[in-house]
């Protein structure tokens, strides 16, 4: 977990932290995917580390990405049973 305050572009929701299932510490860099926890928007770490929407070229990649989308999937499941 990375302590990093951020806002989804999507939905507005404050995060305050970053989680990575396959990296404990979770630093992300530019460029790196977002997921939102409360929408499950995915968004982009900019220069700053601050996130926003994906151009319509990073929302292709991220669709076809197996991390992106196993992720997805695992917030569904974690969601659906809460
Ligand atoms: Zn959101």
């Amino acid at each position: 977990m990375y302590v990093l305050k951020n806002t989804c572009p999507f939905c507005g929701h404050e995060t305050d932290h970053t989680t990575d299932p396959g990296d404990s510490i979770a630093f992300p860099v530019p460029g790196d995917p977002s997921i939102c926890w409360k929408c499950a928007g995915v968004s982009v770490f900019d220069d700053k580390l601050d996130l926003r929407k994906p151009t319509p070229a990073e929302k292709a990649d991220f669709d076809k990405d197996k991390d992106v989308q196993e992720a997805l999937a695992c917030l569904r499941t974690v969601k659906e049973g809460a």
